[in-house]
């Protein structure tokens, strides 16, 4: 057993608590110890403590500059602010970084091997919005404001060059609509461009992609792409786009990387519809966990977990409701362990 590394652990709402539970198990099972301050936020933070995003989770992550989240729930329409996006601005996690791989081979698509960094700070999605007053409606006309930044666009560009070389990786497309917002996600592009001819050209081969076509050649034929980096609102979609590729939201992980805190994450969200029913897939938070022993360079651990994780699926044949298996949870998380202890 290495030393306990402190860390936050988050286990959110519907499904997370099942989630995170399965994923302590795998760690434990790879012999890795974490010293865990255990925080509530979203809906349970509103239980808890009246806040869904309680100052002691800011004060925790501050002090160990790490966690492992369970995902957050947000009222649609009215409602508090996502504490993702919070935490997200708090802690200038400015890359998010999502990778896409088949592990079961056979499906629909086979061998996708897709990494999408989103810009994680700016952009459409920060939810700058009002409403107008017209004719008696005081919420006739809705207003949102994109703000891209070049500095945020240079940060975020820069990590996915640098990741993608470093990984090995052979191709990015740069996904923006700078042909109609010209200048929200023109700077995007502009910076790119600029930024590829100054260092990274020779290096790695970047393409360029509007988004709304990107999305089509991604489900016609996904292959053609190694990376896409692009701007928030856009990377936020594609995620969920290039997860479908290779089973479902139970099979996405996320890192949130910043310069002084790292959090990761599933990319789906608390699935109200199965929460409660024991039948929720841990692998995309576990897929997490592999990338945070990665970013502790725990390297061996990580590859044991994925290498486990592939083995469960097409070995021992055991999987969950969602990837077409007759396992719940916990049944997959048991066999799972087996796996890390057994080999
Ligand atoms: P969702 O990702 O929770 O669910 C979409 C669909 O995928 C559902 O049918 C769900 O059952 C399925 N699914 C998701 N994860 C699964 C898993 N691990 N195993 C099996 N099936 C799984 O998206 P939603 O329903 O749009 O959002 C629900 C809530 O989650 C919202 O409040 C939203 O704001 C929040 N959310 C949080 C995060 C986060 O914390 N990072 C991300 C996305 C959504």
């Amino acid at each position: 057993m290495s030393a306990p590394i402190s860390a936050t652990l988050i286990p959110g709402d519907g499904i997370g608590p099942e989630i995170v539970d399965a994923t302590l198990a795998a760690f434990d099972a790879l012999g890795v110890s974490f010293n865990w301050d255990i925080q509530q936020a979203g809906l349970a933070g509103v239980k808890a403590a009246g806040d869904p995003l309680p100052p002691a989770v800011l004060d925790s992550i501050r002090r160990t500059r790490l966690a492992l989240k369970g995902p957050l729930e947000t009222p649609s329409g009215g409602g508090y602010r996502s504490s993702n996006v919070r935490l997200r601005e708090e802690f200038k996690l400015y890359a998010n970084v999502r990778p896409a791989k088949t592990m079961i081979p056979g499906g629909r698509f086979d061998n996708i091997d897709l990494m999408v960094y989103r810009e994680n700070l700016e952009g459409l999605y920060m939810g700058y919005e009002h409403y107008i007053p017209m004719d008696g409606d005081p919420e006739a006309i809705a207003i949102a404001t994109g703000v891209n930044t070049r500095q945020g666009s240079h940060r975020l560009l820069q990590y996915a060059f640098e990741h993608a070389i470093a990984n090995g990786r052979k191709k990015i497309a740069v996904v923006h609509k700078a042909n109609i917002m010209k200048a929200l996600t023109g700077i995007f592009l502009d910076e790119a461009r600029k930024m590829y001819k100054e260092k990274y050209e020779g290096k790695i081969e970047m393409q360029e992609v509007i988004i709304d076509a990107c999305c089509m050649k991604l489900v016609i034929n996904p292959w053609q792409f190694d990376c896409l980096v692009t701007t928030n609102l856009f990377g936020d979609i594609l995620s969920d786009l290039v997860a479908g590729l290779i089973g479902g939201l139970g099979m996405a992980p996320g890192a949130n990387i910043g310069q002084d805190a790292a959090i990761f994450e599933a990319v789906h969200g608390s699935a109200p519809d199965i929460a409660g029913k024991g039948i929720a897939n841990p692998v995309a938070l576990m897929l997490a966990a592999a990338m945070m022993l990665d970013h502790l360079k725990m390297h061996d651990k990580a590859t044991r977990l994925r290498t486990s994780i592939l083995d469960t699926f097409n070995v021992d044949n055991v999987r969950t409701g969602d990837l077409g298996g007759k396992a719940n949870c916990k049944e997959f998380t048991a066999a799972l362990v087996s796996r890390i202890r057994n080999g």
